[in-house]
């Protein structure tokens, strides 16, 4: 599934799940990470190494010769952030990225990171979370298809989830990242989701998400 198919299902699949505008930046961050295991976009990662080791290198000189200047929220986002580049540059594609493990940890890893960043300016810190996944060229798209399809569906379906803390940003992302699963589990080569298990998941397991995620949209618009 190409980057178009990935953020409309992401948006489809995210949208009854967030409160908040800038939420959808994250679903769409979600949508687009697993793919950075894909050669072509290896600038992508390459700059994420790049800011990550210049980062950590900042903050080991600030607590060696600043110590009042260190952060510790900060030095563990920023090995976080290595780790989230380290994975899809190491990985085959459709490998450990398009994996449950990688859905969660992955999901936790970047909310965290945003959730740190969020102290600054929460809609900023959403919007670097979609940096993060997209070179120039995809972001100026994403961000137009993002924000247009959250306005609409405001008006459609009105919000009711009202995610505090880490769950705010992170569950936006675990949807997009679960979206995209899906989506390349009804291509012919399917997805290798449930690693360490070799079995290959397709269509009928993505039709079995597509259940439980619906479940939980029936589930969060009735019952919270
Ligand atoms: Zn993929």
């Amino acid at each position: 599934m190409n980057w178009k198919g990935h953020v409309t299902l992401g948006i489809i699949m995210g949208l009854p799940f967030i409160s908040s505008p800038e939420q959808i930046f994250l679903v769409v961050a979600g949508a687009l990470y697993p793919d950075l295991d894909h050669d072509v976009k290896s600038e992508i990662v390459n700059r994420g190494l790049y800011i990550a080791g210049g980062f950590l290198a900042l903050l080991v000189l600030s607590y060696l010769f600043k110590p009042a200047f260190f952060n510790l929220d900060y030095f563990i986002a920023a090995i976080l952030t290595a780790l989230i580049y380290a994975v899809p540059y190491y990985a085959d594609h459709r490998g450990l990225t398009h994996t449950f493990i990688a859905m969660i940890l992955g999901s936790l890893a970047l909310g965290y990171i945003i959730l740190k960043l969020s102290i600054l300016s929460p809609i900023i810190a959403c919007i670097i979370a979609l940096i993060m996944v997209t070179n120039d060229k995809l972001l100026a798209k994403t961000i137009s298809i993002a924000v247009a399809s959250w306005i609409v569906f405001y008006f459609l379906i009105p919000p009711v989830l009202n995610l505090q803390g880490l769950s705010h940003f992170a569950v936006p992302i675990f949807v997009g990242y679960l979206s995209h699963i899906v989506g390349d589990c009804v291509t012919p080569m399917g997805c290798k989701a449930l690693y360490p298990l070799k079995r290959t998941l397709r269509r009928p397991e993505a039709l079995i998400m597509g259940v439980f995620w619906l479940l939980a949209v029936i589930y969060v618009h009735r019952f919270l």
